[in-house]
């Protein structure tokens, strides 16, 4: 056979540019002292302090404390600093940067240059400009509220997020951390919603303080530390496979000889290629005044985690944002592509993005932080079984909150947590709050309780029990809990506004219970441990703490009446319910037609998720599946021929007879298959968005896994010189 018939040219040329290539060394980086270069492109606090009138900086420092608006009449004296700060710095243009409902950032850059009265040209940024801005926002999802009010978007600075600047490959631009927003004030975008959740949980927990008998705290932010799992893989793979480039994972492959059963790359020594993109891109986020802490190997080949020291959560939101961004550029400079899809590849670990979250005081106390007195202590049970109490009450709107038709491939596939939301707390915590429960230390105070509970020795408890259990969905570890079944592609902010409005509602609950109890009878601990023994007997069937993976688990959240919500629109359908609408009102985080929306955009944008991983994997069987089948039939079918033809007996065509029969039922199989998928994809077709993500979920997404298997069982047949695509042995194992 010539070479040009051959499939798998690209192939090997992508398997000769990946033995070419060497690590991308940046030789600036060398030298580079972290300290130094840290924040340098942040509008940060030493910036504001050198460049603004010492009036003006406090007023922006207050604004930026309390999270609240910036006052008109100082945004002009603001502006004219981030400016001369930008033109120092080299910056050409200026951009509102806003998370609008597509799981990306959003950004329309706008150039400083404008002519002055002379026809000169000057760089000019004023107040308002800063403050607001009025992108054509026709084209962001809305869920139809635009539709409905007629109204455009505009974005508004959000001075709680610091303002930087982006280095590009020839020029720099200053980003303005924005809101977006409708002109009736709907949130359009992902952080309003986390911006407004922040608000109420603070007012709640700050009850709870108060009770407690702190006066000084003046506000509780929710902080989170985002672990970002991801994989790279060398682009000449990448642009061999039509279905990484259109749906962001394979949706064909068969199985590697080698997976991740040798535990070999967890933790591992971590390639030189790789290292030198986790160099540069690091140093480039600490530019960005962005924490990065831990890097590592993680447990699939040629997948790795990162994770930041935590920020308040609507900070480390934006900086997750620019982790994920950054890492997407930096890899291409290294000739790699970032993968941030939940599932790229069958059978071996997909990523998650575990979401560490606390609360902290203003005075920087954690709260999920046992302490060192039994009154420290009381105050840490009631935030502890308030997080367990949001977390039960709430277990429907966080599985929401994290739903996508990425995520549903790892949730429940024995590698991250299943669908059902439970809690672990470790073995000795357990052991104390089932103690409480049990009521053992009756006739004692309650100071007593917590004592003789061995409550007061809590922080080496918690510390020493850290993280025992890898599988469960919603962990506590030591100081504070672990959402892991978070997606690793998602924004942070729609799972963290749920779990701030959830936990402040059942803190609000708690103050309420707590101060009508003292006020029955006067003594304040007892009535806090009456309170406290109430939540731990009405959330006992959220919290569990053997094997989530098992499948008597799933058996027994059921008898639990726990919700297992398996796919994207059986938990999308949890924001349609009376319940979620009081909830998400109630707590000021959505309003109803927001609620709507996002049911509306969450919903069509799984429709399209699925309409395209259709479409690319029929087009993928049709022009490269297919044909390398036909072909390595077609040469076998020759062979028989041919050695007929020279008069062999029935022994000697017999191998070849057995090959060309198997290939000829894998391709009749495969046709079968992709006629169910036609039909399955016809019985879809509904005006009903939410009927037709339903039988996307249920139908068509398992005829794609029963065309994938046909295929898989096709590449593992076929002579390896026909297969156009790069296998994944070759994807995960040679860089
Ligand atoms: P592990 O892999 O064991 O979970 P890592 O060190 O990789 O641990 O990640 C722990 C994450 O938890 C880090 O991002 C860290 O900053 C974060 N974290 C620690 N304390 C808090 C806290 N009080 N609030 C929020 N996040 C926290
Ligand atoms: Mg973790």
């Amino acid at each position: 056979m010539s070479t040009t018939s051959q499939g798998n040219q690209g192939r090997l040329w992508a398997i000769a540019e990946i033995s070419r290539r060497t690590p991308r060394v940046v030789p600036a980086l060398a030298d580079a002292k972290v300290s130094d270069v840290f924040g340098a492109n942040t509008f940060n606090q030493k910036v504001m302090s050198d460049k603004l009138p010492r009036n003006i900086y406090k007023e922006l420092l207050t604004t930026i404390k309390q999270g609240s608006k910036l006052n008109h009449t100082i945004a002009n004296e603001v502006a004219h600093a981030v400016k001369e700060w930008a033109l120092e710095k080299g910056a050409t243009h200026f951009c509102h940067w806003f998370q609008p409902h597509t799981g990306l950032t959003a950004e329309k850059h706008d150039a400083f240059l404008t002519f002055g009265e002379d026809g000169l040209p000057i760089e000019r940024f004023s107040g308002s400009q800063l403050i607001q801005s009025e992108p054509d926002a026709s084209s962001f999802p809305s869920g139809g509220m635009r539709a409905t009010f007629e109204a455009r978007g505009y974005t508004a600075w959000d001075p709680s997020s610091p303002i930087f600047i982006m280095d590009g490959p020839n020029g720099k631009t200053l980003c303005i951390p924005s809101v977006f927003i409708s002109y009736f004030g709907q949130a359009l975008d992902k952080k309003t919603p986390l911006l407004r959740s922040m608000e109420y949980l603070s007012e709640q927990a700050l009850r709870v303080l108060k009770l407690f008998g702190n006066t000084t705290a003046t506000r509780v932010v929710p902080t989170l530390g985002p672990e970002l799992e991801y994989f790279l893989i060398d682009h000449a793979f990448y642009a061999l496979r039509p279905d990484l480039v259109t749906a962001g994972r394979t949706l064909i492959g068969a199985k590697p000889p080698k997976g991740q059963e040798l535990e070999d790359h967890y933790f591992g020594s971590i390639k030189s290629r790789i290292l030198a993109f986790m160099q540069e891109a690091e140093y480039e986020l600490y530019k960005l005044g962005i924490p990065v802490k831990t890097r590592h190997n993680e447990v699939a080949p040629s997948q790795y985690e990162s994770a930041p020291i935590f920020e308040e959560v609507n900070v480390a939101t934006d900086h997750n944002q620019l982790v994920m961004e950054v890492f997407r550029q930096v890899a291409r400079r290294h000739g790699l592509t970032l993968l941030l899809h939940e599932k790229p590849f069958a059978g071996i670990n997909g990523s998650g993005k575990h979401n560490n979250w606390s609360l902290m005081d203003s005075e920087g106390a954690n709260l999920l932080d046992p302490g060192e007195t039994p009154k420290e202590n009381l105050q840490f049970l009631v935030f502890l079984v308030a997080t367990l109490k949001a977390v039960d009450e709430r277990a429907g709107l966080l599985r929401a909150s994290i739903a996508s038709s990425g995520n549903d491939h790892r949730l429940g596939a024995n590698e991250a947590p299943p669908a059902i939301i439970s809690v672990f707390l470790g073995e000795h915590l357990s052991a104390i709050l089932d103690s409480i429960e049990a009521g053992k230390t009756k006739g004692e105070t309650a100071e007593q309780k917590v004592i003789n509970l061995g409550i007061s020795k809590l922080p080496e408890v918690a510390r020493d029990n850290t993280d025992r259990n890898r599988t469960s969905p919603f962990a506590f570890t030591g100081n504070k809990f672990e959402f892991r079944a978070v997606a690793s592609s998602a924004s942070t902010a729609p799972p963290m506004a749920t779990l701030n409005a959830a936990v402040g509602e059942a803190l609000g609950k708690l103050a309420d219970a707590i101060e009508s109890r003292r006020a029955k009878n006067g003594d304040f601990n007892k009535a806090v441990m009456e309170v406290v023994r109430e939540v731990i007997v009405e959330t006992k069937k959220v919290r569990f703490e053997g094997n989530n993976y098992a499948a008597e688990w799933t058996a027994e959240a059921e008898e639990r009446g726990l919700l297992n919500l398996r796919t994207t629109p059986d938990a999308l359908a949890q924001l349609r319910t009376p319940e979620a609408l009081k909830f998400f009102t109630r707590t000021g985080t959505l309003s109803e037609d927001e609620l709507e929306a996002r049911f509306h955009i969450e919903t069509e944008r799984y429709i399209k998720d699925i309409e395209i991983e259709t479409s690319a994997l029929r087009d993928i069987v049709r022009t490269m599946v297919l044909p390398a089948a036909f072909k390595h039939q077609a040469a076998l079918a020759g062979a028989v021929r041919g050695l007929s033809d020279i008069g062999a007996n029935k022994d000697l065509i017999a191998v070849e007879l057995f090959e060309v029969e198997a290939i000829a039922s894998l391709i009749v199989e495969l046709a079968t298959q992709l006629t169910a998928l036609d039909a399955a994809v016809a019985a879809a077709e509904s005006d009903d968005v939410e009927q037709k993500a339903d039988v996307l979920a249920h139908r068509v997404v398992p005829a794609h896994a029963a065309v994938r298997e046909v295929c898989d069982k096709i590449e593992e047949a076929v002579d390896d010189s026909l297969w156009p695509l790069p296998k994944y042995r070759e994807m995960l194992f040679l860089l």
